[in-house]
This record gives C-alpha cells, sequence and structure tokens, in this order.
C-alpha cells in the first residue's frame, strides 16, 4: 500500500482549505461592506438634508406667495387711486397710506427671501456633493460585486480541478485508512497525515527519540505508523 497516495489527499485537501479560507477573506468583501455602510450612512444624511430642504423652500414659497397677493393688491391700490373715483382726499390719503404699509411689508418678504436663498444654497451644496459622493460609492460597490464573484469563479474553478485530483488519489486507498485519516485531520487542525522528514514529523515539527526512528525504519512499508507526539498517521 502507497502511503505517498495519503499524503497526496493531504495536500489536496490542504489545498481545498485554503481555497475556502481564500474565497470566505476576499479583501474585496471587507472592501464592499465598508463600501455599503458609506452609502447607507449617506442615503440617510441625503434623507436629512432633503427634508432640511423642503422645510426651507416651503418657507420661501410660502413668502412668495404674500409677495404675489400683495403686488396684486398694490395693483388693485394704484388703479382705485388713478381711476377718478376716489375723490375724496381722506379716502386718498386712506388708500395711499395702505400702499405704503404694503410696500413696507413687500420689502420686508424681499429681505426674507434673499436670507432664504444664503440659507438653501449651502444645504443645496451638500445634497449634491453627496449625490456626487453615493454615485462613487455605487461605482465601487458594483466594481468590488464583480471581482468578487470573478474571484469566487476562479476559486471554484481551482477547488475543481483539486478534488478531482483528491478523487483520483483517494481511489486507491485503503477506506479504514481513509476514514481514520479523516478521523485525526478533523481533530488535529486539518492536518491528519504528516511525512517523517530526517527525525522529526512535519505534522507538530517535532523531532521523534531516535530509538523510535530507527525502530520505524525498521518496520515494514506497509506497516500504518502514528506520531508519538501528535498522533497523526506518520508517512516514511
Ligand atoms: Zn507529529
Amino acid at each position: 500500500m502507497s502511503f505517498d497516495a495519503l499524503l497526496a489527499v493531504q495536500a489536496a485537501d490542504t489545498t481545498l482549505d485554503q481555497l475556502r479560507h481564500r474565497r470566505s477573506h476576499l479583501p474585496q468583501r471587507a472592501e464592499l461592506l465598508a463600501a455599503e455602510r458609506r452609502v447607507a450612512a449617506g442615503r440617510a444624511k441625503g434623507e436629512e438634508l432633503r427634508a432640511q430642504h423642503q422645510e426651507i423652500a416651503q418657507r420661501q414659497a410660502g413668502f412668495e406667495r404674500e409677495m404675489q397677493a400683495s403686488d396684486q393688491r398694490v395693483a388693485s391700490l394704484d388703479k382705485r387711486l388713478y381711476s377718478g373715483e376716489v375723490t375724496a382726499t381722506r379716502d386718498l390719503q386712506a388708500i395711499n397710506a395702505e400702499v405704503a404699509q404694503i410696500k413696507g411689508r413687500i420689502s420686508h418678504l424681499e429681505d426674507e427671501v434673499l436670507q432664504i436663498l444664503d440659507e438653501i444654497e449651502p444645504v443645496e451644496a451638500e445634497i449634491a456633493a453627496l449625490d456626487t459622493e453615493l454615485e462613487h460609492l455605487d461605482a465601487t460597490a458594483a466594481r468590488l460585486r464583480d471581482e468578487i464573484t470573478a474571484a469566487e469563479g476562479d476559486i471554484a474553478q481551482e477547488a475543481a480541478r483539486v478534488e478531482g485530483e483528491r478523487s483520483a488519489a483517494a481511489a486507491g486507498l485503503d477506506p479504514g485508512l481513509l476514514a481514520t485519516y479523516e478521523k485525526l485531520r478533523d481533530r488535529l487542525g486539518g492536518i491528519g497525515a504528516a511525512r517523517l522528514e530526517g527525525d522529526h514529523c512535519t505534522g507538530c515539527h517535532l523531532t521523534l527519540p531516535s530509538t523510535e526512528v530507527a525502530r520505524l525504519k525498521r518496520a515494514p512499508a506497509d506497516e500504518l505508523a502514528f506520531c508519538d507526539q501528535c498522533g497523526r498517521i506518520l508517512v516514511r
């Protein structure tokens, strides 16, 4: 029985473990998570800004409606003044007084609107900057998703190839030996079989007593051996 096939199975399993680790630790995943968090925060901020913008715009519309009504009132008063219908000095004075009062109010409203423009401009600039940032972030997230999909495809292809190698290597192995290997692999961090190199086990990297090394070297090649230190299958 060739224990080299068991080491080939071990090598394939180690590679498959590494591929799974690579798949779940793709650097793009962390970047995508960060980008998605920034998008969520940006959207929340955008909603806040749009609500703020709407509130200011409503105040502006209110002032503008009042200005329009005041302009109309002044126009109609002017019309009465110059129509010749009103002749009594007291009436003319009353109309003039109302016109003056409304014009004062209009002037005040104009100031209010100018103030609102000062107030609304920075909000609009902030919304525009945020929208640009969100566009960039969306593009970044889309690129990262594509990269993850591509990397996952590459890993799946590589895994299929290695699984083929593992099946070929495992095909010739004794099922009992394979079961022992699987059990050890589960228990010992993914390594169930290791090679004896010189006087040390490549599974635990500890040096075996020289009497044990000598005994292993004398033992028949098909005898199943285990490392005294870590319990893994030891392949001479
Ligand atoms: Zn060992």
